[in-house]
């Protein structure tokens, strides 16, 4: 599946947001979790497009997307130099597709602030510098190679080589890579999976009055990632917490009587999927309505495969209807009827809530 490493200096809240993912329950419809390992958790992506559809179809099981969060503590200043268990973290952050960034925007005299202060402008620059200064290294080892094997007189490694330096250059002065990269260059640099290219996201963890107003912490993040095109979630791990000691009906009343639609921690989801560029399909009949995850511009017949290699194989064609029409007549029979229910071939490519009906041999 798709994942989305949870990175952020100690003492920020990244375990009490993870274990919170972690505690939620099994089998509630909100999110249902399971752990394959302890530093992994699935959760179950909320989508009110899946509800919808559930909500008129009322079919026995409803079954959401997932995405994966991998917890991974420990890095420190210095982590690109090998500080604390540097190099293991930032490898842990080479695996992933996309990072939450935790970041402390609450007081509390009791915890500790690993630098004496919260201050969270000087938090993100720490991490950031780690995960750029591993990223020139790699660099740097990347540019000696390529320029070793051009030595042959090969054209296309000496412009290799050229390309890589230059982005090397521009990066030195301090930049993620994502923020000054082209396509191309993207595309390039892509086999040496950079960590300062991943899509990335900060996760404010703020106190409980924070969450209704932005305090001064919050605001200086956000003009932080307004520089970097970079989203931003505000999540209170202590509510979080208090949360997962609840059923859901308590929970949802919990969020309810503080004036709160969802969960921080929905939204922490929800906001790691779309860094992911995902798109979701919904199958929906009468046993089952389900949400499926795959990348954007997907053709129909691998959007089967997903389902099952035999609806890949035996693909005829998909019966496709997007997802605003079927909010329109709420009834799978009725767009049916109306002649609303499109024929796709194999070529299709998946739309962002389509449901999608495949028809195949077997
Ligand atoms: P980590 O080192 O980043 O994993 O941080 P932890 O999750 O262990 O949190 C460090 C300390 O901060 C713990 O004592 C938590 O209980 C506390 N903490 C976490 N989130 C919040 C919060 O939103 N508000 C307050 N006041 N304390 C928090």
């Amino acid at each position: 599946g798709f994942n989305c490493g949870i990175i952020g200096l100690p003492n920020v809240g990244k375990s009490t947001i993870f274990n919170a993912l972690t505690r939620a329950k099994a089998d509630s419809a909100n999110y249902p979790f399971c752990t394959i390992d302890p530093n992994v958790g699935i959760v179950n992506v909320p989508d009110d497009r899946l509800d919808f559809i559930a909500e008129h179809i009322k079919p026995k099981k409803v079954t959401p997307t997932t995405i994966e969060f991998v917890d991974i503590a420990g890095l420190v200043k210095g982590a690109s130099k090998g500080e604390g268990l540097g190099n293991q973290f930032l490898s842990n952050i080479r695996q992933v597709d996309a990072v939450a960034h935790v970041v402390r925007c609450f007081e509390d005299e009791n915890i500790v602030h690993v630098n004496g202060r919260v201050d969270p402008k000087n938090d993100i620059e720490i991490i950031n510098t780690e995960l750029l200064l591993a990223d020139l290294e790699v660099l740097e080892r990347a540019i000696v190679k390529v320029e070793k094997n051009a030595k042959s007189g090969n054209k296309e490694l000496k412009e290799k080589a050229k390309v890589l330096k230059d982005i090397y250059n521009r990066a030195s002065l301090g930049v993620m890579l994502k923020n000054i990269v082209n396509e191309d260059e993207k595309e390039l640099l892509k086999e040496y999976n950079l960590l300062t290219l991943k899509p990335m996201m900060y996760v404010l963890n703020v106190d409980e009055e924070g969450l209704y107003e932005d305090n001064d912490y919050v605001k200086a993040v956000k003009e932080i990632a307004e520089k970097e095109n970079a989203r931003v979630v505000k999540i209170c791990g202590k509510i979080e917490a208090e949360l997962t000691e609840l059923d859901e009906e308590e929970a949802k009343q919990f969020l309810k009587e503080m004036g709160l639609e969802r969960s921080g921690l929905e939204y922490m989801i929800m906001e790691g999927y779309k860094l992911l560029s995902l798109i979701t399909f919904f199958t929906a009949g009468e046993k089952e309505v389900k949400a499926w995850t795959i990348k954007e511009g997907t053709p129909a017949v691998k959007a089967a495969g997903k389902i099952h290699s035999d609806i890949e194989r035996g693909f005829i064609r998909a019966e496709v209807v997007d997802f605003e029409t079927f909010k329109e007549y709420k009834s799978m029979q009725k767009i049916k009827e109306l002649g609303k229910l499109r024929l796709e071939g194999k070529e299709y490519i998946v739309k962002d809530g389509d449901i999608i009906y495949f028809r195949f041999n077997v």
